[in-house]
Formats: structure tokens, sequence, C-alpha cells
């Protein structure tokens, strides 16, 4: 993705791409840690109670100051600059909170409650490296160094589209042989979960005429195409049909579920086309799209967190393909993982009930309860 200024606002998740270098020091100028009094610290008695003078009031926020002249003090707050010729801050609590007169009952040592101009970053510091994922307090330090915008590769614009002449809208009336589309908004969801832009595009028949005109008004306006359905052996594989005799190739892939997968370019603009049976799109937006997209952004994590566990029951697996079936971890009970539900793609409850994908390896066809698979998160 190409990079661009974008407002702070707009950056939470996504991937700094240039060095920041502080244009000013941070804090920008010494300031009182405390509420209390600026003093130096050679004019307080060491054993005895002292009595200053109160000449002036600093509140935060104040950008004139006058010095503080020999055995007097000012009232300050937390945050408001030191005035020239005071070394220390008496908080409040050490003293009797007096405004023409303080009376402080402890000493203070030099340079007690200030904080130093550019203790926390100096001015010419690179403070966040290319590459940073900008998060929460990444963006409060980009202001704090009143930085209204960062260079930052944007959110890839994904149209999600789902095929099907049997999908019907969620909020319809449903007859026998349709079933609600749900393909849609879930990899719509999971392009979001990404830190994409999704656009959906969710009952496109199964009619090749009708898939291109569909698509048309998409074309200038999107980065990559995300299909699903359409793409298997079946007849009325409007997604196969449509894009092969462009430059998109179909294959199967040795996994389970999600063995029919497509992709190329569509009129210029990139292309996955995913199988239809919602475990299969999940999963294989997993495996394929997300890590892409994550790339896309610059990230150098493009793959989930992952970790070791030993499954509760036995599993089967086909030989020759790499499965991925859904699982429940809890790796506060210990390292070990629940298989939910069966390896059929349509079992789209089970899948709502994981929060992992257990993979099982190519040559492995059996694996008994307590033997050790790799879990890959979903969230
Ligand atoms: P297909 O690959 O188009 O033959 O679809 C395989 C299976 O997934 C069929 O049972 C479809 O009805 C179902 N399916 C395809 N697309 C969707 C969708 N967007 N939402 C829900 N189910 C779908
Ligand atoms: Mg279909």
């Amino acid at each position: 993705m190409p990079v661009l200024q974008l407002p702070l606002e707009e950056c939470l998740g996504l991937v700094l791409a240039a060095d920041v270098i502080a244009p000013l020091a941070l804090p920008p100028f010494d300031n009182s840690a405390m509420d209390g009094y600026a003093v130096r610290a050679a004019d307080l008695n060491r054993d005895e109670t002292s009595r200053l003078v109160v000449t002036d009031d600093i509140p935060a926020g104040r950008t004139e100051l006058n010095p503080l002249a020999p055995g007097t003090a000012q009232r300050i707050m937390t945050g408001a600059p030191i005035p020239p010729g005071a070394d220390a801050v008496v908080q409040v609590e050490w003293t009797d909170g007096g405004t023409e007169t303080v009376t402080i009952n402890r000493p203070v040592e030099p340079g007690q409650n200030i904080r130093i101009g550019g203790d926390d970053v100096r001015k010419g510091d690179a403070v966040l490296a290319a590459g940073t994922v900008l998060r929460p307090s990444t963006l409060g330090l980009a202001s704090a160094l009143g930085l209204p915008e960062l260079p930052v590769r944007r959110r890839p614009r994904v149209l999600v589209l789902s095929t099907g002449s049997e999908l019907v809208e969620p909020g319809r009336p449903l007859e026998l042989g349709q079933i609600y589309e749900s393909n849609g908004m879930m990899l719509a969801s999971s392009v979001r979960d990404a830190g994409c832009v999704a656009v959906q595009l969710r009952f496109v028949p199964d009619d090749v005429e009708a898939f291109h005109q569909a698509l048309k008004p998409y074309l200038g306006a999107v980065d990559v195409i995300v299909t699903s359905g359409g793409v298997s052996a079946g007849a009325y594989e409007v997604v196969k049909d449509a894009f092969e005799d462009h430059d998109v190739q179909f294959t199967k892939v040795a996994m389970q579920p999600g063995g029919p997968q497509g992709s190329g370019r569509y009129e210029g603009v990139p292309v996955l086309s995913l199988p239809g049976n919602p475990v299969s799109a999940q999963v294989s937006f997993e495996v394929f799209v997300r890590p892409a997209l994550m790339a896309s952004m610059g990230h150098a994590q493009t793959e989930r967190r992952s970790a070791r566990a030993r499954i509760t029951s036995a599993l089967t697996s086909p030989a020759g393909k790499t499965q991925f079936r859904r699982g429940l971890h809890d790796p506060s009970s210990g390292e070990v993982v629940t298989p939910v539900g069966g390896p059929g793609s349509h079992l789209l409850s089970a899948l709502a009930l994981s929060n992992c994908l257990i993979e099982v390896p190519e040559d492995v066809t059996e694996l008994p309860a307590g033997a050790e698979v790799t879990v890959r998160y979903l969230q």
C-alpha cells in the first residue's frame, strides 16, 4: 500500500512508514511534578520550619514568569514552568498551604519535585522507528510531540463479494432452498479486524454476465477483491466461469477445509477467490488473505500468534492434506486444546464457539488424545 500522511485519529493499528525524529524535547521545559511552592532549597532551614513570603502564583499554562527572589516562594501547580532562580518544589502537603506567606515543615533537596526538560525525550531523538505499529501510547507520544499527522501505509479497501443465487438478506423471509448470507458478514468483519476497509457486495447471483456487471462500479475504487463461493467443481461456478478468461488462476490446495482457491488479477485489481462453505471461507481468509493484507500495510508480524498444546480428544485427518480443525484453547488451564465440532466445512456454530485452529500436518492421519499440536489463535 502507498505511504501517505494521515491524521493521528486515523492511524490506530497502522504501521509507521518512516522514523519519527522528535521536533522538541519532552517535557519541553522544566516543570513542577507537584502542587506546592517553588523555592531555593538553600533558603529552607534544615532542622526546623521555614516561613517564606509568597510572591507569585503559577498555574499550569502560565507562559510568563517572574524570577524567584532569594528568601521567597512562589505557589506552583503540577505541570507549571519553574520560575528562574528556583531549584526545588516543596509539595503542598509539607506546608500550611498559605497564599501570602507559607510555613514549610520539611526541607527539600535541590532538584526535588522538578521534572527536567528533555528528561523523557531529547529534541532530535529518533523516538519511533519505521515499522512501529501505532498503538494508543505511540499515538499519545506523537501528539505530545506536536505532530498532527504521521506517515503510514494506508488501509487497503477490500471488496468482499458473496456469490450464490440461494443467498438471502437477513431480515427477509426464507423459502425452502434459500439460506441467509453469512460469508460476507464474516469476511468483511475479518477484513475490518485486520485493520482494513471492507466494502460488501452481498447478493451476486450465479450468472456470469450479472457478475461482471456487479463488479464494474468497484473496479477503480478498491485495492483487492475477495470473493466467496462459485469456485469448486460443480456447474454454475460463477466466480470460476467469470474470472477464468481473465488473469485469475484456480487450483486445489492440499488443505482441509479450503481446497479450491483462486488468485490473480481482474481488470488489474488483485483477486483472491475463496470457497463458499462458511468454514472453508473463514479458514482460507486466516491462512491466505489476512497475512497478505497485513503485509500490504507493512506489518512485520503478518501471522497470528500460535502455540503448542495437547488435544483433549483424538483426531483423524486426510492423508496428504494439512487439516485445520476448530478448537478451544485455554492457556490458563494448562496447555490443552479441545477440538470443537467435526471436520465438516458447513459447521459454522463450531467455528463460532472456537478461538483457534488446530493444525494437523499433511503427513499425519491420526492423533491420539494428548498428542501435541500447533494451534493458531483466531483472535
Ligand atoms: P459454492 O462454493 O458456491 O458451491 O458454495 C458452497 C456452499 O457454501 C453452499 O452450501 C453454499 O450455499 C454455501 N455458501 C456459499 N456462499 C455463501 C454465503 N455467502 N453465505 C452462506 N453460505 C454460503
Ligand atoms: Mg455458490
